[in-house]
């Protein structure tokens, strides 16, 4: 009986599983190229050898074929997974959500406040003075506003001009308003010159009386003006006691004219 054919039984299918095995790597070596950007690997490196190396496990490998499969062994696997849990373990350290909280308070601005300026005449000491009052409903909760005297010439936002100075006013989260007033100097000795901030009606008051200037000079200060802002076209109107604005105007001071805006 003549059975001179095909190989000894079971050797063709060796060599097929085996053939398959290439076959499977080959497929999933290119499949891994095509589908991982190299480029985004934090931990894949050529170096100047011209072979590549794995910064997390500190590995050489001659090709990137090598260093894919490396990259789906149990050692990078392992090495990956420890510095997950690290990095998890550090996180909560990190003040997040205040940092965020804290930029988000510098940036957020929600306008101008409303204000009322009367021009007072006390006729006991000849003195003029001004009344401010600054509406901030929507404060910071603990914040205090505060107020500073500039001179024309410290400004950048108007052209220098020495017959007036500017007072302004700040309150986060509200932008910074500034008023142009005579550059008289302020009687800072009278007890009249005072400010107050009412956190009940959130009304921050400031009175402030001028010198009296030599008599050639001594004309009425013209109206403030708040720095940028087109104040509405309301005219003049008296305005009543402010209800809870301690220490009440002094009784000598006669209003004749105030300003006001609806904030
Ligand atoms: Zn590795």
């Amino acid at each position: 009986m003549d059975r001179d054919w095909g190989s000894k039984p079971g050797s063709g299918g060796a060599t097929s599983a085996q053939n398959e095995a290439i076959d499977r790597r080959e497929r999933l070596r290119r499949l891994a190229l095509e589908t991982i950007d190299l480029a985004k690997d934090p931990y894949f490196m050529r170096n100047h050898l011209g072979s590549y190396e794995c910064k997390l496990c500190l590995t050489l490998h001659n090709n990137e074929g090598n260093y894919l499969a490396h990259t789906q062994g149990k050692r990078h696997q392992t090495n990956l997974a420890k510095r997950a849990a690290r990095e998890a373990k550090d996180a909560p350290v990190q003040p997040q959500p205040y940092k965020r909280k804290l930029s988000l308070r510098k940036t957020v601005k929600i306008g101008r406040p409303g204000y009322c300026v009367t021009k007072q005449y006390d006729s006991d000491t000849k003195q003029r003075s001004l009344l401010f009052q600054i509406k901030y409903p929507e404060i910071e909760d603990l914040a205090k506003p505060r107020h500073r005297f500039m001179s024309s010439f410290e400004q950048r936002v108007q052209s220098f001009d020495k017959r007036y100075q500017y007072l302004l006013f700040a309150a986060e989260p509200y932008e910074i308003i500034g008023f142009k007033i005579p550059s008289t100097e302020i009687d800072k000795t009278t007890p009249k010159f005072f400010s107050h901030w009412d956190q009940d009606s959130k009304v921050f008051t400031l009175q402030l009386y001028f010198k009296i200037k030599p008599p050639e000079a001594n004309k009425p200060p013209s109206a403030p003006v708040a720095n940028g802002t087109s104040v509405p076209g309301a005219p003049p109107r008296p305005l009543p006691p402010p209800p809870q604005a301690p220490p009440p105007p002094p009784k000598a001071a006669t209003r004749y004219s105030s300003s006001c805006t609806h904030g």
